[in-house]
């Protein structure tokens, strides 16, 4: 009987060996006096795009949440189910954060689906084609540009669906009040999984730029 995937097994016991080896001390402390991370990252479930890998982050470090094309839904206090709200909720009130990113990727399958929108749902339920009809209007408007190429396409929705996280991100009133008091600040990124590549928003315009190297700064020494 196989209790868990052997790939999985065999990581836990590297992880057991070697990172957790040179970190006990940390996770001791994390245990007993909890954790305290003070950046909350919104991320696509996508397997390559894990923001702990992207940002080399330590235990304790980064609180986060993913979903399919890391959107945030509009502030909704309907008594549904509401998994990103909760987080966000958890992270905001509770941990306190003082930054939120919204950390989108290229060739999100998420997007893609959006774009595509008359594909045929992956079951009755159509979880996803619900969930990505939060773009829907910016999908529509997308799609119709004949400007632009399909590879183009993706691109620009999936920079405008951070705009739009971050645009409903403010929608709750938690985080419009914290931001305007200057505790909390809001990011968007957008990490191009070919190239490794960071893009980030600039606040003002919307505009994603390539930081400059020297800004980004020579990659840490090892200890
Ligand atoms: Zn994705």
């Amino acid at each position: 009987m196989t209790l868990l995937p052997e790939r999985l097994l065999t990581g836990y016991r590297n992880f057991m060996a070697q990172r957790y080896a040179n970190e006990t001390m940390r996770y001791k402390q994390l245990a007993d006096q909890g954790q305290t991370p003070e950046t909350l990252v919104i991320a696509c479930c996508d397997s390559r795009s894990a923001p702990e890998i992207i940002f080399d982050t330590a235990p304790g470090e980064i609180f986060v949440v993913r979903n399919v094309a890391n959107l945030v839904p509009p502030y909704a206090p309907d008594g549904e189910y509401h998994s990103t709200s909760a987080a966000l909720e958890f992270a905001v009130q509770s941990l306190k954060v003082k930054n939120i990113v919204v950390l989108g990727h290229g060739r999100c399958g998420g997007i893609k689906a959006a774009l595509d929108g008359d594909s045929e749902p992956l079951s009755p339920g159509d979880f996803i084609g619900k969930w990505m009809s939060l773009v829907a209007p910016a999908a529509d408007a997308v799609s119709a540009n004949e400007l632009m190429t399909p590879f183009e396409r993706q691109t620009a929705l999936e920079r405008i669906s951070i705009r739009y996280s971050l645009r409903n991100l403010r929608t709750f009133p938690c985080i419009d009040i914290l931001e305007k008091k200057g505790r909390l600040t809001l990011h968007g990124a957008w990490f191009d999984i070919s190239t490794g590549e960071l893009w980030i928003m600039n606040p003002e315009t919307g505009d994603f730029l390539r930081p400059d190297p020297e800004e980004v700064g020579a990659p840490a020494a090892l200890e």
